[in-house]
């Protein structure tokens, strides 16, 4: 744009109204914040420079999609594809309001206020449906290695249906009654319990995950796929640590009961906690969730204890894993 047309657009602007400048802020930054993801989309497939489909490294520029989108041509297989392709901005409208929906995340609003609180006009099924979006990519993260003294615990979740229409539609699932959401889980394997592993170190690393079964194979299987060689696993004495603990050439400890402490000093009152802060989010927070969407909500209970907060870093992380969002300057979500 030329320099006398911005001089003109700011002269215009002192005359605004304090009310209409507000508006004409929000609206700024969300052109600002929009424009910064196209760019980085944009560089993230110029660095990586390679098509998407025949994985030959001869592409160009070709053009701009309706949305902004810049799109790329490839010399060789001669398809097109955009800079969203692969990523979670993939046929998703309206950036800039998601990852405004992303920082509102971390302070966990309910669905409803945000459309009714904080202006978000789309459908409780579309807010859904970009909670799982993201969720889904952070639950897949692949997590640290867990190294020095680990606990490791299991932890049963009742089933929940939750949003089925089973119910409705005259095909109960499990057969059963609609129950009241949420509830404690009890110990012991039924039905009605879906069993998860969990370890955490000491540096903070948290890896959980939804098991088929309780078989002391699968828990040992998931474990020594988590751990680094000459760790300190502290377990209860079931079978399966013991033998994880072996086949990943790490050291086990059996720590003594719930509250107690053995002679090393060693209990798993980390992991209690942890699982005390799922249970929070998931049976009183969210008011209980479906089982299918457990290790969704798995990533985000492990964000909250780590700190980390929900954004545009977290979104980069996520969905373009190769890309250092380090150069890129986004305005900070509001
Ligand atoms: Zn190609």
């Amino acid at each position: 744009m030329a320099n006398t047309t911005i001089q003109h657009l700011m002269n215009r602007l002192r005359k605004v109204a304090a009310r209409d400048l507000i508006a004409i802020e929000s609206f700024v930054a969300e052109l600002v914040q929009t424009n910064a993801i196209s760019v980085a989309l944009e560089r993230r497939v110029e660095k990586t420079d390679s098509c998407p489909i025949c994985g030959e490294k001869r592409i160009q520029k070709w053009g701009k999609s309706n949305a902004g989108t810049q799109r790329f041509k490839c010399r060789d297989c001669g398809k097109t594809f955009g800079a969203t392709n692969g990523t979670a901005f993939y046929r998703l409208r309206r950036r800039a309001l998601w990852t405004r929906y992303l920082g509102l995340k971390g302070q966990h609003i309910s669905l409803r206020d945000l459309q009714e609180k904080h202006g978000f006009k789309q459908s409780l099924s579309t807010l859904h449906r970009w909670r799982h979006r993201f969720l889904a990519s952070l639950a897949k993260e692949p997590g640290d290695k867990l190294a020095g003294l680990i606990e490791a615990d299991e932890k049963f979740f009742r089933t929940s249906f939750k949003g089925s229409r089973g119910w409705r539609d005259g095909n109960a699932p499990q057969q059963r009654k609609p129950r009241k959401r949420g509830g404690a889980s009890q110990r012991g394997l039924g039905q009605e319990q879906v069993p998860t592993l969990t370890a955490i170190d000491r540096s903070g690393v948290i890896r959980q995950v939804r098991l088929p079964d309780l078989k002391w194979l699968t828990i040992a299987g998931e474990l020594k796929s988590w751990v680094e060689p000459e760790s300190v696993i502290c377990s209860d004495g079931n079978l399966a640590y013991k033998t994880a603990t072996i086949q990943s050439g790490c050291e086990h400890i059996v720590a003594k009961g719930r509250q107690g402490h053995n002679a090393a000093g060693l209990s798993i009152g980390r992991i209690d906690a942890y699982h005390r802060d799922v249970e929070n989010l998931i049976n009183r927070r969210c008011m209980g969730v479906s089982t299918r969407y457990l290790m969704n909500y798995f990533g985000w209970a492990r964000r909250m204890k780590q700190h980390k907060p929900f954004g545009n870093e977290c979104l980069w992380k996520c969905y373009c894993p190769n890309v250092s969002s380090d150069n890129l300057l986004f305005p900070a979500s509001h």
